[in-house]
Protein backbone atom coordinates (compact mmCIF):
# COMPACT_ATOMS: atom_id res chain seq x y z
CA UNK A 1 0.00 0.00 0.00
CA UNK A 2 1.60 3.46 -1.23
CA UNK A 3 -0.24 7.00 -0.79
CA UNK A 4 0.43 9.83 -1.67
CA UNK A 5 -0.16 13.45 0.86
CA UNK A 6 -0.03 16.62 -0.85
CA UNK A 7 0.78 19.90 0.81
CA UNK A 8 0.23 23.71 -0.01
CA UNK A 9 -2.19 23.36 -2.40
CA UNK A 10 -3.73 26.09 -3.21
CA UNK A 11 -6.92 25.94 -5.37
CA UNK A 12 -6.69 28.74 -7.43
CA UNK A 13 -3.06 28.74 -8.29
CA UNK A 14 -2.21 24.53 -8.27
CA UNK A 15 -5.49 23.07 -9.71
CA UNK A 16 -3.93 21.80 -12.78
CA UNK A 17 -0.53 20.41 -10.87
CA UNK A 18 -2.27 19.00 -8.10
CA UNK A 19 -4.52 16.88 -10.13
CA UNK A 20 -1.13 15.67 -12.21
CA UNK A 21 -0.33 15.03 -8.61
CA UNK A 22 -3.16 12.88 -8.35
CA UNK A 23 -2.97 11.27 -11.88
CA UNK A 24 0.61 10.50 -11.88
CA UNK A 25 0.07 8.89 -8.05
CA UNK A 26 -2.46 6.95 -9.67
CA UNK A 27 -0.62 5.70 -12.78
CA UNK A 28 2.39 5.00 -11.47
CA UNK A 29 0.78 2.75 -8.40
CA UNK A 30 -0.10 4.65 -5.64
CA UNK A 31 -3.44 3.57 -3.85
CA UNK A 32 -4.74 6.90 -3.24
CA UNK A 33 -3.59 10.62 -2.41
CA UNK A 34 -4.69 12.67 0.54
CA UNK A 35 -4.77 16.46 -0.08
CA UNK A 36 -4.23 18.54 3.08
CA UNK A 37 -6.36 21.31 1.49
CA UNK A 38 -10.00 21.16 1.01
CA UNK A 39 -11.04 20.72 -3.01
CA UNK A 40 -13.86 19.40 -3.55
CA UNK A 41 -13.28 20.14 -7.53
CA UNK A 42 -10.24 18.40 -7.60
CA UNK A 43 -11.48 15.49 -5.60
CA UNK A 44 -14.41 15.34 -8.94
CA UNK A 45 -12.12 15.28 -11.50
CA UNK A 46 -9.55 12.38 -9.95
CA UNK A 47 -12.44 10.02 -9.71
CA UNK A 48 -14.03 10.96 -13.11
CA UNK A 49 -10.61 9.37 -14.19
CA UNK A 50 -10.75 6.84 -11.90
CA UNK A 51 -14.16 6.19 -12.96
CA UNK A 52 -13.22 6.12 -17.05
CA UNK A 53 -9.78 4.44 -16.71
CA UNK A 54 -10.26 2.49 -13.25
CA UNK A 55 -9.04 2.07 -9.93
CA UNK A 56 -8.74 1.39 -7.17
CA UNK A 57 -7.74 4.60 -6.43
CA UNK A 58 -8.68 6.92 -3.64
CA UNK A 59 -8.53 10.99 -3.38
CA UNK A 60 -9.48 12.34 -0.03
CA UNK A 61 -8.85 16.49 0.38
CA UNK A 62 -9.53 18.54 3.40
CA UNK A 63 -6.90 16.09 5.68
CA UNK A 64 -4.98 18.03 8.73
CA UNK A 65 -1.47 16.76 7.63
CA UNK A 66 0.36 16.34 11.21
CA UNK A 67 -1.75 13.77 12.88
CA UNK A 68 -1.98 12.02 9.84
CA UNK A 69 1.56 11.47 8.82
CA UNK A 70 1.80 10.78 12.66
CA UNK A 71 -0.68 7.99 12.14
CA UNK A 72 0.96 6.54 9.22
CA UNK A 73 4.14 6.35 11.17
CA UNK A 74 2.21 3.84 13.58
CA UNK A 75 1.61 1.19 10.43
CA UNK A 76 4.37 2.47 7.78
CA UNK A 77 7.03 4.19 6.09
CA UNK A 78 7.22 8.13 5.54
CA UNK A 79 8.69 9.35 2.71
CA UNK A 80 9.20 13.34 2.32
CA UNK A 81 10.69 14.41 -0.60
CA UNK A 82 12.69 17.37 -0.98
CA UNK A 83 15.81 18.10 -3.11
CA UNK A 84 17.61 18.90 0.17
CA UNK A 85 17.02 14.79 1.48
CA UNK A 86 19.15 11.87 0.96
CA UNK A 87 19.17 9.70 -2.52
CA UNK A 88 16.31 7.97 -3.49
CA UNK A 89 18.33 5.04 -4.50
CA UNK A 90 19.86 4.41 -0.84
CA UNK A 91 16.47 4.45 0.85
CA UNK A 92 14.32 3.16 -1.99
CA UNK A 93 16.43 -0.38 -1.30
CA UNK A 94 15.58 -0.15 2.28
CA UNK A 95 11.96 0.33 2.48
CA UNK A 96 11.01 -1.55 -0.60
CA UNK A 97 8.30 -3.37 -0.03
CA UNK A 98 6.89 -1.69 2.50
CA UNK A 99 3.44 0.49 2.76
CA UNK A 100 4.93 3.97 2.58
CA UNK A 101 3.32 7.39 2.44
CA UNK A 102 5.05 10.00 -0.21
CA UNK A 103 4.81 13.42 1.00
CA UNK A 104 5.23 16.21 -1.48
CA UNK A 105 5.28 20.12 -1.31
CA UNK A 106 4.02 23.06 -3.17
CA UNK A 107 6.57 26.02 -2.50
CA UNK A 108 7.68 25.76 1.39
CA UNK A 109 7.12 23.13 3.69
CA UNK A 110 6.50 22.99 7.43
CA UNK A 111 9.67 22.73 8.93
CA UNK A 112 8.70 20.14 11.69
CA UNK A 113 8.03 17.82 8.25
CA UNK A 114 11.45 17.30 8.24
CA UNK A 115 11.50 16.38 11.75
CA UNK A 116 8.43 13.86 11.75
CA UNK A 117 9.80 11.82 8.53
CA UNK A 118 11.41 8.89 8.56
CA UNK A 119 13.19 10.00 5.55
CA UNK A 120 13.91 12.79 3.76
CA UNK A 121 14.52 11.73 -0.15
CA UNK A 122 16.06 13.99 -2.69
CA UNK A 123 15.21 12.75 -6.50
CA UNK A 124 18.45 14.45 -7.23
CA UNK A 125 19.51 17.26 -5.55
CA UNK A 126 18.33 19.95 -8.05
CA UNK A 127 14.92 22.11 -7.90
CA UNK A 128 12.11 20.35 -9.78
CA UNK A 129 9.20 19.57 -9.63
CA UNK A 130 6.29 17.55 -7.16
CA UNK A 131 5.13 15.51 -10.40
CA UNK A 132 8.81 14.31 -11.85
CA UNK A 133 9.59 13.53 -8.24
CA UNK A 134 6.55 11.42 -7.52
CA UNK A 135 6.52 9.80 -10.90
CA UNK A 136 10.78 8.53 -10.34
CA UNK A 137 10.16 7.99 -6.39
CA UNK A 138 7.39 5.62 -7.25
CA UNK A 139 8.68 3.70 -10.04
CA UNK A 140 12.24 2.89 -7.90
CA UNK A 141 9.81 1.83 -4.84
CA UNK A 142 7.56 -0.54 -6.76
CA UNK A 143 10.82 -1.24 -8.63
CA UNK A 144 8.89 -0.69 -12.06
CA UNK A 145 5.62 -2.83 -11.20
CA UNK A 146 3.38 0.04 -12.39
CA UNK A 147 4.43 -0.60 -16.09
CA UNK A 148 2.53 -4.42 -15.88
CA UNK A 149 -0.61 -3.25 -14.51
CA UNK A 150 -3.85 -3.64 -15.74
CA UNK A 151 -6.37 -0.80 -14.50
CA UNK A 152 -9.66 -2.82 -16.29
CA UNK A 153 -11.58 0.50 -16.43
CA UNK A 154 -14.43 0.90 -18.37
CA UNK A 155 -12.56 3.03 -21.07
CA UNK A 156 -9.04 1.12 -21.97
CA UNK A 157 -6.30 2.40 -24.50
CA UNK A 158 -5.03 0.08 -26.62
CA UNK A 159 -1.48 0.59 -27.51
CA UNK A 160 -1.20 2.12 -31.25
CA UNK A 161 2.27 2.84 -33.16
CA UNK A 162 -0.08 5.27 -34.84
CA UNK A 163 -3.57 6.81 -34.14
CA UNK A 164 -5.69 6.03 -31.56
CA UNK A 165 -7.27 2.57 -30.70
CA UNK A 166 -9.67 3.24 -27.43
CA UNK A 167 -12.66 0.33 -26.03
CA UNK A 168 -14.92 2.04 -24.79
CA UNK A 169 -16.94 0.13 -22.75
CA UNK A 170 -19.63 3.00 -21.30
CA UNK A 171 -21.31 2.98 -24.58
CA UNK A 172 -25.29 2.75 -24.20
CA UNK A 173 -26.91 -0.52 -25.08
CA UNK A 174 -27.60 -0.70 -28.66
CA UNK A 175 -24.59 1.11 -29.44
CA UNK A 176 -21.92 -0.50 -30.57
CA UNK A 177 -18.92 -1.75 -28.26
CA UNK A 178 -15.23 -0.67 -28.82
CA UNK A 179 -14.19 1.99 -31.08
CA UNK A 180 -11.66 3.06 -33.14
N1 LIG B 1 12.40 23.86 -2.17
C1 LIG B 1 11.58 22.75 -2.53
C2 LIG B 1 12.13 21.41 -2.03
O1 LIG B 1 12.30 21.27 -0.82
O2 LIG B 1 12.28 20.41 -2.77
C3 LIG B 1 11.23 22.78 -4.02
C4 LIG B 1 9.80 23.15 -4.21
S1 LIG B 1 9.08 22.28 -5.53
C5 LIG B 1 8.29 23.58 -6.43
C6 LIG B 1 7.64 21.49 -4.85
C7 LIG B 1 7.84 20.08 -4.35
O3 LIG B 1 8.47 19.31 -5.35
C8 LIG B 1 8.72 19.94 -3.14
O4 LIG B 1 8.03 20.21 -1.93
C9 LIG B 1 9.16 18.49 -3.24
O5 LIG B 1 8.20 17.63 -2.67
C10 LIG B 1 9.22 18.27 -4.75
N2 LIG B 1 10.59 18.32 -5.28
C11 LIG B 1 11.12 19.27 -6.08
N3 LIG B 1 12.38 18.97 -6.40
C12 LIG B 1 12.67 17.79 -5.79
C13 LIG B 1 13.82 16.96 -5.73
N4 LIG B 1 14.96 17.27 -6.36
N5 LIG B 1 13.74 15.82 -5.02
C14 LIG B 1 12.61 15.47 -4.38
N6 LIG B 1 11.48 16.23 -4.39
C15 LIG B 1 11.52 17.37 -5.08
Amino acid sequence: MIEVLRLGHRRARDARITTHVCLVARAFGADGVVVAEKDDALEKTVRDVVGRFGGPFTVRTGQAWKPYVKEWKKRGVVLHLTMYGEPLERVASTVRGRDALIVVGAEKVPGDLYELADHNVAVGNQPHSEVAAIAIALDRLTDGAWARRHFEGPVEIVPNPRGKTLINRTNPPGRPRGST
